[in-house]
C-alpha cells in the first residue's frame, strides 16, 4: 500500500482521541438512532464539550484554529465506521465555514462559538421541491421589508433539518434577477411562521435527520443576512465558491467507507466457508478483492493530492467535481461486489456491509448529482452545452 503523508503525528493523536469517543459516545448508541430515525442531542453537546465541532474555526470563536485535516480525519473515522448518522461534517465544514467567511463580525461572534460547543445545529437549505440541481430556480423568496426580510417558500432534503437551530436558508432577495437576485440568511429555531415537516423516510442514512422546512411571512431581521447588506444579491457567488471543498468532503468519505468494506470482506470471506473451503479460496473472490484494493487505492491517492491542493487554496471546481463524481460511483461499486461476497448475509441489515450499500446510494445524488459534475468538467474542457 502506498504509504499517505498528509498526517503528523497531532493528526494522528487526534484521530486516537476522535476514535475512543466513537467508541464511547456514538458505537453503542447508532443502531438504536437508526431505529429513531435521529441521532440524540446529547452526542452533539459531547462532541462539542470534547472539541470535536468546528475544529477549523479559530479560537477566538470557540474553534481550535487547527488545519483542515483534522476534518479530513474526522470524515474519514466516520465513514469508516459506518456512523452514517452523525452530522458533524456538514455542521462543522460546511455552515460555520460560510459564517466565518462571509459573516460580518457580529454574525460570526454571535452564532460560530455556539456552533463549536454543540449548543446550536446548523444546516443549509438549498433544495427545494422543484429545484435541486437547477438551484436558479429556488423560488423561496426574502423580500426586505424596512428592517427585517419578510421569508416565504419551502425547503426539502434538509439534512440536520429536524435538530436544526441555525439554517442557511437561500433565497431570493431580487426575483426577477435569476442567480444575481440570491442570498443567503441566518433563520433561527423559533422564529413564528419556521416550521419544521416530517423527518423523511430514506433508503439508507437512516439514523441522519433529513426534513423538509416551511416558510411562511417569517420576519428576518436584516441582520441575519450573512455578511450584511454588502452580500445582499451575492449568495449565488458564495454557494460556488465554497463547492470545491464540500464536493472532496464526499469524496473523502467515499474512499473510507470503500476501504472499510474491503477489509470487512476480506475477514468475511477468510473464515466463511462453502463447498468445505473459504471463499477466500475461490479465485473469484480474490480477484474481486484486488481488483476492488487497486480501485480504492488509486482513488485515495488522488483524493490525498486533492487535499493538498485545497490547503493550497488551489483546489479547482472541476478538480473536486471529478473526485466527488468519481470517488462515489466507484464507492458503490466496490460496496456491492463486497455485499456479493457475502451472499445473503450481505444483505442482512445487521451486517455493516448491507448498511454501507444502502447508505452509499445517495452519495451519487448529493452535493450535486454525478450528472452535474460532468456537466462542470465538461465545461472546464471547453464542451458547452448548446
Ligand atoms: C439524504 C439527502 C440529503 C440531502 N441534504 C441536503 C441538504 O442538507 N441541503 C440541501 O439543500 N439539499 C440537500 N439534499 C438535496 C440534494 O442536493 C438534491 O437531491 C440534489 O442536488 C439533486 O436534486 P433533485 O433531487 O431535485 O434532483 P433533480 O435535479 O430533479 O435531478 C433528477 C435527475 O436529472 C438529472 N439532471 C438534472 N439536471 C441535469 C443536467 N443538466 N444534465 C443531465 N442530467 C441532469 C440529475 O442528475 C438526476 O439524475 C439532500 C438530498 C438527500 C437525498
Amino acid at each position: 500500500m502506498i504509504e499517505r503523508s498528509l498526517f503528523n503525528a497531532d493528526h494522528e493523536a487526534f484521530r486516537d482521541s476522535f476514535r475512543r469517543f466513537m467508541d464511547k459516545e456514538i458505537a453503542p448508541f447508532h443502531a438504536q438512532w437508526e431505529e429513531q430515525g435521529h441521532v440524540d442531542r446529547e452526542v452533539w453537546r459531547k462532541a462539542g464539550a470534547n472539541g470535536f465541532l468546528c475544529m477549523t474555526m479559530p479560537e477566538a470563536y470557540g474553534g481550535a484554529g487547527v488545519d483542515k485535516l483534522y476534518s479530513m480525519l474526522q470524515i474519514e473515522e466516520l465513514n469508516a465506521a459506518g456512523f452514517s448518522g452523525i452530522g458533524f461534517g456538514l455542521h462543522t465544514e460546511i455552515v460555520a465555514p460560510y459564517i466565518l467567511h462571509y459573516g460580518t463580525d457580529e454574525q460570526k461572534a454571535r452564532w460560530l462559538p455556539k456552533l463549536a460547543s454543540g449548543e446550536m445545529v446548523g444546516a443549509i437549505a438549498m433544495s427545494e421541491p422543484a429545484a435541486g440541481s437547477d438551484l436558479q430556480g429556488v423560488k423561496t423568496t426574502a423580500l426586505r421589508h424596512g428592517d427585517h426580510y419578510l421569508l416565504n417558500g419551502g425547503k426539502t432534503f434538509i439534512t440536520n433539518g429536524w435538530h436544526a437551530d441555525l439554517v442557511i436558508v437561500v433565497a431570493k432577495t431580487n426575483p426577477t434577477a435569476g442567480a444575481k437576485g440570491t442570498s443567503l440568511l441566518l433563520v433561527e429555531r423559533g422564529m413564528p411562521g419556521f416550521e419544521t415537516g416530517q423527518r423523511l423516510k430514506k433508503v439508507g442514512l437512516k439514523a441522519q435527520d433529513t426534513s423538509e422546512l416551511f416558510f411562511q411571512d417569517v420576519k428576518v431581521p436584516a441582520d441575519n443576512l450573512l455578511g450584511g447588506a454588502a452580500q445582499e444579491n451575492r449568495g449565488f457567488i458564495c454557494l460556488m465558491e465554497q463547492l470545491p471543498w464540500e464536493r472532496l468532503q464526499i469524496a473523502i468519505g467515499a474512499v473510507a467507507n470503500m476501504q472499510a468494506c474491503i477489509d470487512l470482506t476480506r475477514d468475511y470471506v477468510l473464515q466463511r466457508k462453502v463447498f468445505g473451503q473459504p471463499v477466500a479460496s475461490f479465485q473469484n473472490t480474490r480477484h474481486k478483492l484486488a481488483e476492488a484494493q487497486t480501485e480504492a487505492q488509486v482513488a485515495r491517492v488522488f483524493v490525498d493530492q486533492c487535499m493538498q491542493l485545497l490547503l493550497a487554496g488551489k483546489l479547482d471546481t472541476a478538480t473536486a467535481s471529478m473526485a466527488k463524481y468519481w470517488c462515489s460511483d466507484l464507492q458503490n461499486k466496490v460496496i456491492d461486489e463486497c455485499v456479493q461476497l457475502h451472499g445473503g448475509y450481505g444483505y442482512m441489515w445487521e451486517y455493516p456491509v448491507a448498511r454501507a450499500w444502502a447508505d452509499a446510494r445517495v452519495q451519487r445524488i448529493y452535493g450535486g448529482t454525478n450528472e452535474i459534475m460532468k456537466e462542470v468538467i465538461s465545461r472546464s474542457m471547453g464542451l458547452a452545452a448548446r
